[in-house]
């Protein structure tokens, strides 16, 4: 199975012209899911064991989505550092535990972030206050603790939650660059939403209870699967197929005319158009291409225009392993094009080569602009002077690979985020169907949200064919607690 890499493209105003001729109409199915990413899988699988019939359409040519693995210089990697979160719900956690059985590994965190000129073990120990801090800094973040029911935020926006949540020192040594790094803005003019979302701590109470949990072991595992995090959107898709759904990918949903019991869709594959007629659809791509191929009667407003960052994802293998013993180094210094180094074969204990190793440095970008339409050779050298601005080892580097994903971190600003829940919430009214998964919400969910999100969608599905509008609110507003883990 080959990792899709990047999400196709949509604009929601080139609306495709109706059919000269409509094909044969293919036998009804129950559901019909579109993108085969994490969430689409999850929700094929579920819907297949429970007895329904399933068709999967995923318009690149590989399934796993942005949680797809792929091989750099013979070694499984993920798109970007990834790991499954211990915090999983448990029926999530159950299921990847059944597909993967003693493939999914337990391990202890060991990344690092850098401070200044310095690198502290991320996540925080106490013993990392004293010990690697810049000077100054562990005062200063005492001092915002101590001060912390003092502050309150003076409008809604990343800036001010930080500030007034962990304090002044968080935001302007770590969560301040790395907001301005991730999403391309002055943290001041993000939604407060998006910090809400990603930091998972609000007083300074909350932190120092963290940093003290994070002294103890077991609260700095996480679980990967000894292939690759890949491993796990190909056990889905196994799990998938294997229950009766059917998946096919290079396919891509030309029209959508949703009826009073079904809905009519019509799709391209390899140049072959082909229609059925489901009794729910299930839409885990972006929602904007939803009203791309919606007819032009019941196409709910325009969406508001929400920009999203993407990353450059820049594959080095390097000769010997391991090139550091550290998973992961979070870089949010502005002089070095990377937010984040990762080395996959520190994630497990696979049946790595001990001769080489990849890295995979993200580099967030902008579709379009001067680091997304880098070469390779440009790329390669940006990366290996931030190796050096950060006082990594030069590597001897033997190939290098290239991923681009285009959409990863919605840019919410301060103004917008009202008006995309509305557009949201009017996308969400078209009859029969739903959109689930990271690509509609706000913000940049985790794997095991996703699945949550999948499962809970087969939740409201009747036996006679019903959604359970109810229990969707309901699992909706479960949805919007859920906390970004890193
Ligand atoms: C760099 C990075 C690091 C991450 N780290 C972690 C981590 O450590 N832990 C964690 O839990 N999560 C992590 N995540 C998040 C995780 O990868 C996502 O939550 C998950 O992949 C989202 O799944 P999805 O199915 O909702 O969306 P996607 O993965 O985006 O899948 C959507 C699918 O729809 C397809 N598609 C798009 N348009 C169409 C169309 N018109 N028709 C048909 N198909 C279409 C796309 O090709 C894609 O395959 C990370 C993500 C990134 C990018």
């Amino acid at each position: 199975m080959s990792t899709s890499g990047a999400e196709p493209e949509s604009a929601p105003d080139q609306r495709p012209q109706p059919p000269a001729e409509q094909p044969e109409p293919e036998a009804d199915i129950d559901v019909l899911v579109v993108g085969g990413g994490p969430t689409g899988l999850a929700a094929a699988l579920a819907a297949a064991r429970r007895g329904r019939s399933v068709r999967l359409l995923e318009a690149s040519g590989g399934l796993g989505g942005m949680a797809a693995g792929l091989t750099v210089a013979g070694q499984r990697v993920d798109l970007g550092s990834h790991r499954l979160h211990p915090s999983a719900p448990p029926r999530v956690r159950a299921l990847i535990e059944e597909l993967l059985g003693p493939d999914l590994q337990s391990r202890e965190r060991n990344g690092r972030l850098r401070l200044g000129e310095r690198w502290v073990a991320f996540p925080l120990r106490p013993v990392d206050l004293v010990t690697s801090v810049p000077p100054g800094f562990a005062l200063a973040a005492a001092r915002d603790v101590a001060t912390g029911p003092l502050r309150r935020p003076r409008t809604d926006s990343y800036a001010e939650v930080v500030r007034a949540g962990l304090g002044p020192t968080a935001l302007r040594h770590f969560h301040g660059p790395m907001a301005a790094k991730l999403w391309g803005r002055d943290p001041d003019t993000l939604s407060g939403e998006l910090a809400r979302k990603r930091v998972p701590v609000r007083t300074g109470r909350d932190v120092a209870a963290k940093v003290v949990a994070g002294a103890r072991s077991h609260n700095r595992r996480f679980l990967y699967p000894r292939l690759g995090y890949g491993q796990i959107t190909d056990a889905l898709a196994a799990g998938a197929e294997q229950s009766g759904a059917e998946l096919e990918v290079g396919s891509r949903v030309e029209h959508l005319r949703p009826g009073s019991d079904r809905v009519e869709v019509e799709w391209g594959t390899r140049g072959r158009r082909r229609r059925i007629r489901a009794g729910r659809v299930l839409w885990t791509a972006a929602p904007e291409s939803l009203i791309g191929v919606l007819p032009p009667q019941i196409v709910p407003p325009r969406p508001p225009p929400v920009e999203h960052r993407g990353l450059v994802l820049v594959y080095l293998a390097v000769a010997g392993r391991p090139y550091t013993n550290y998973d992961a180094h979070y870089v949010p210094n502005g002089d070095v094009v990377f937010s984040r180094l990762s080395e996959p074969a520190n994630y497990r204990d696979g049946p790595d080569p001990d001769s080489l190793t990849v890295l995979c440095a993200e580099i967030p970008c902008t579709r379009g602009d001067g680091l997304w339409r880098a070469d390779i050779d440009i790329l390669r050298r940006l990366v290996l002077d931030g190796l050096a601005r950060l006082e990594l080892p030069p590597p001897s580097v033997h190939t290098v690979e290239i991923r681009r994903l285009p959409k990863v971190y919605p840019v919410l600003t301060v103004d917008q985020a009202g008006d995309r829940r509305r557009w949201l919430n009017a996308v969400a009214a078209v009859d029969g169907v739903t959109v689930v998964g990271r690509q509609g919400r706000l913000v940049a969910d985790n794997l095991h949200h996703v699945l949550d999100m999948g499962l809970s969608a087969v939740d409201c599905l009747g036996d006679d064919g019903t959604w359970d509008h109810r229990a969707w609110a309901r699992a909706e507003a479960r949805f919007e607690s859920f906390t970004v883990e890193d």
